[in-house]
C-alpha cells in the first residue's frame, strides 16, 4: 500500500539519510499524503485548537493594534493587510468586522493571504465570501505599499534543522530509516553559518541548536519591506527569544505523540525562536510579550465583560473559560509570546513596547 511512510522509505533508500526539514516539510505538505491536506486540521474536531478558534476577542483586539498603528502612520490610502497561514480564516474576519468601525481603513485595505493547503484555502474562501481576497502559496513583493501582517500559529508549523554541538562545531541531524524504524542521524561534515557560530558561545556539548531557515528569510523579506515602504507585522506564536534543545513536537487528537510514527497524520511544530523573527531585518521591533500581557494590555478584560452581557448558561461559561485560555499563565497566555515589527521612525503599536 502506497502511504508516506512507503514514499520516505523509498527515498532514503534510494539517496541515504534525509534533511529533517525535508522529512517535516513533506509530513506537512506533501502534494498527496501531507497533514495539512486533510480536513479538519484544528478546532474542536481537529487535532489542536488556536486562538482565534477559542475566542472573536483574539482578533477583535489584535484589530484594534492594528488600526491605531494605521492612524499613528498618517492613515494611509492604500495599504496591504495580509496574513500568514490564516487556517480556518477566523482571525481574518474577526479582525475585518472589527474595523468596519473606521470604513476609511476597510476602502484603504487590499487583502492578501498566504495560504500552502488548498482544503484550507476553500475554507478560508466560505468563511471571508464577503470581501475581495488575493491568496498567494509564499509571500509576493508587495513593493511600494504599506504591509500590515499578522501571523498567529504560522512559523511553529515551518520546517526546521536541529543540529547537534559537539566541540567547537555543529552537525546537522537527518532522517534515517533502520531496523523498521525511522531514527535521528548525523551528517559527517559539520554545518558552519553565522547563526550557528553566534550558538557557540551560549550551548555546550551534546545541546541540540535548532534553526528555522524559512522563518528567517520570511520575517527578513517581511521586516526590510516595513521599513522602506511602512506598515506592522505582529507574530505570535509559542517559543522564546533564542532556542535551546529539541523543541519539536508532534501532537494527534490533542494529545502529543511522536514525530516518526505516522508520518502525514500527525502535526509536527517546533518553538519559534523569535530572535531571528526580530533582528534577521533592519525594521525595528518591540520587545517579546507574553499574549497574557498582551491581549491585557488592549482591554481584553473589558471586551470579555461586555461580551458577557448578552450571555448565560452554558455559553457564559464557555465564554469565561475562552477568556482564561487565551490570558491565564497556566493556559496559553505565558507559553504564546508576540512580538511587533514597526518602522524606525512610527510609535510602538499598542499593546508592544520598544
Ligand atoms: N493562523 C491560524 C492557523 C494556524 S495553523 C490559526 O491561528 O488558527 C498553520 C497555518 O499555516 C495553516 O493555515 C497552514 O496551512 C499554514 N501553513 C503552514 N505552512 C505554510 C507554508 N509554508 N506556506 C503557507 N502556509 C502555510
Amino acid at each position: 500500500m502506497t502511504n508516506l511512510k512507503s514514499i520516505l522509505i523509498e527515498q532514503i533508500n534510494a539517496n541515504g539519510p534525509m534533511p529533517l526539514s525535508d522529512y517535516i516539510q513533506q509530513c506537512l505538505f506533501h502534494p498527496i499524503y501531507g497533514y495539512y491536506l486533510k480536513e479538519p486540521v484544528f478546532g474542536i474536531d481537529g487535532d489542536f485548537t488556536t486562538a482565534p478558534e477559542i475566542s472573536q476577542m483574539f482578533g477583535e483586539l489584535l484589530a484594534l493594534s492594528i488600526l491605531q498603528s494605521w492612524i499613528d502612520q498618517g492613515s494611509p490610502s492604500k495599504i496591504i493587510l495580509a496574513e500568514l497561514g490564516p487556517g480556518k480564516g477566523t482571525m481574518m474576519v474577526d479582525i475585518l468586522r472589527t474595523l468596519k468601525i473606521h470604513p476609511e481603513f476597510i476602502n484603504a485595505t487590499e487583502i492578501h493571504l498566504i495560504e500552502a493547503s488548498p482544503n484550507l484555502r476553500s475554507v478560508q474562501k466560505k468563511t471571508l465570501s464577503e470581501f475581495d481576497v488575493f491568496w498567494h502559496n509564499e509571500l509576493p513583493s508587495f513593493e511600494g505599499k504599506p504591509l500590515f501582517l499578522i501571523a498567529n500559529e504560522f512559523f511553529d508549523a515551518l520546517p526546521i534543522e536541529q543540529f547537534l554541538k559537539q566541540g567547537n562545531n555543529f552537525f546537522r541531524r537527518t532522517v534515517q530509516y533502520l531496523n523498521d524504524n525511522f531514527t535521528y542521524g548525523l551528517e559527517k561534515k559539520p554545518t558552519i553559518n553565522k547563526v550557528l557560530k553566534n550558538r557557540l558561545r551560549d550551548t555546550s556539548d551534546g545541546d541540540i541548536v535548532e534553526l528555522n531557515m524559512a522563518a528567517a528569510k520570511i520575517s527578513k523579506n517581511i521586516g526590510d519591506h516595513i521599513n522602506n515602504f511602512g506598515g506592522l507585522a505582529i507574530f505570535i506564536d509559542y517559543g522564546d527569544w533564542r532556542s535551546l534543545g529539541d523543541t519539536l513536537q508532534a501532537v494527534k487528537n490533542h494529545e502529543y505523540c511522536d514525530i516518526f510514527t505516522s508520518p502525514g497524520e500527525v502535526d509536527i511544530t517546533a518553538h519559534v525562536d523569535f530572535e531571528i523573527l526580530a533582528t534577521n531585518s533592519e525594521c525595528t521591533f518591540s520587545k517579546l510579550t507574553t499574549q497574557g500581557v498582551l491581549l491585557e494590555r488592549l482591554g481584553i478584560t473589558e471586551r470579555a465583560k461586555n461580551l458577557a452581557k448578552n450571555l448565560n448558561g452554558k455559553d457564559l461559561e464557555s465564554h469565561i473559560y475562552a477568556h482564561r485560555r487565551l490570558t491565564h499563565p497556566n493556559e496559553m497566555g505565558a507559553l504564546f509570546k508576540a512580538l511587533s515589527l514597526f518602522p524606525k521612525q512610527s510609535s510602538c503599536p499598542p499593546g508592544f513596547e520598544r
